[in-house]
C-alpha cells in the first residue's frame, strides 16, 4: 500500500477555495458583462486560486488554520480573474 491508498484524500480542502467560490457568485451577481456559463465560471475559479497562496486543511475540521488572506486578495485576485476569462473566454 502507498500513502494514496492509505489516506482518504478527499478530506483536503483548499480553505481559499470555497471563499473564491464565493466571490465569483458575488461578482456574478453585479456584473453583466460577464459570461456566467458553467466553463466560464471554473475558468475564473481555478484562475482566482492560482493567484492566491493555498491554505490546505482537513475538511472534518482540524487541522491547522490560518487567515491571513484578506477579502481585499481574494476580490482583487477574483477581479483579475473575471478580467482574463472576459478577454480570452473558451468559448466565442
Ligand atoms: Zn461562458
Amino acid at each position: 500500500m502507498n500513502f494514496f491508498d492509505e489516506n482518504d484524500l478527499e478530506i483536503l480542502r483548499n480553505a481559499n477555495e470555497e471563499r473564491v467560490l464565493d466571490d465569483v457568485e458575488l461578482v456574478l451577481r453585479e456584473r453583466t458583462d460577464l459570461c456566467p456559463c458553467r466553463d466560464c465560471r471554473l475558468d475564473m475559479v481555478a484562475l482566482a486560486l492560482n493567484n492566491l497562496p493555498a491554505r490546505y486543511r482537513i475538511s472534518a475540521g482540524h487541522g491547522i488554520h490560518r487567515t491571513d488572506i484578506s477579502f481585499s486578495q481574494v476580490r482583487a485576485a477574483v477581479i483579475k480573474a473575471c478580467a482574463i476569462v472576459k478577454r480570452y473566454p473558451h468559448h466565442r
